[in-house]
């Protein structure tokens, strides 16, 4: 579905521009192909997803730490999302000893946006949806609590592989990707992320960084 709806719609769409283009109002023109590029846009960004889960892609990529802000930084991740998500609320709490770490900023704005879009997502409109960082001597924590439709205890073995949807999730729209991705981002710096959900009642990720 993911592939197929934006091909359709962008296959319709040149038909509409073949068929009408010369008739067509210049602002329903505009219209149609602000429409066809968006729905490449779409095709491009999936594209880039199912690339990176290929090993041979994962493989290249460089953890490229630098000095970040941590507080700063999830508030903007946080922005994203919210944008997307304007009905939730996502509670942010900061218990880090520290204002700044050394992170690469990619690998933590992905694996971030993935599981609080997701906490959105997979959550009634205008839920909460808790967010908490904290740090011990040589790690980060990060932790995603939300109280969505839960994830059954059959598909949480499986949650991690690529292209894998649980079978309670599939009235939203999704690739099976984003968790496969961060995974694997995750493990290529020395962390680890793992999951416990309870159907029905919510879900709770932990991401863990080695800081040294
Ligand atoms: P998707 O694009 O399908 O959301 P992900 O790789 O991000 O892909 O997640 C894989 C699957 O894990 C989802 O399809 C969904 O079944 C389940 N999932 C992930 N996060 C949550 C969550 N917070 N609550 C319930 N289910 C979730």
């Amino acid at each position: 579905h993911e592939f197929r709806n934006p091909l359709n719609s962008i296959s319709g769409m040149a038909q509409i521009l073949e068929a009408y283009g010369d008739n067509l109002k210049p602002e329903k023109k505009k219209e149609v192909l602000q429409q066809l590029q968006r729905n490449v846009t779409k095709m491009t960004n999936l594209l880039n997803d199912v690339l990176l889960v290929s090993q041979k892609d994962m493989d290249k990529l460089q953890f490229n730490p630098a000095p970040v802000k941590l507080a700063a930084f999830c508030r903007s991740v946080i922005g994203e999302v919210q944008s997307a998500f304007k009905q939730t609320t996502i509670n942010f709490d900061y218990q880090a000893e520290k204002q700044e770490f050394n992170l690469d900023r990619h690998l933590l704005d992905c694996v971030l946006t993935n599981l609080l879009s997701n906490a959105c997502k997979y959550s009634p409109e205008a839920e909460i949806v808790d967010f908490e960082v904290s740090s011990q001597a040589e790690k980060l924590t990060f932790i995603v609590r939300d109280r969505g439709i839960g994830i059954p205890a059959v598909d949480l073995p499986y949650l991690f592989d690529s292209f894998y949807r649980a079978s309670n999730s599939l009235r939203q729209q999704g690739t099976g990707l984003g968790l496969a991705i961060a995974k694997n981002y995750i493990e290529q710096h020395q962390g680890t992320i793992s999951v416990s959900s309870e159907l029905g009642v919510g879900t709770v990720f932990t991401v863990i960084i080695s800081l040294s």
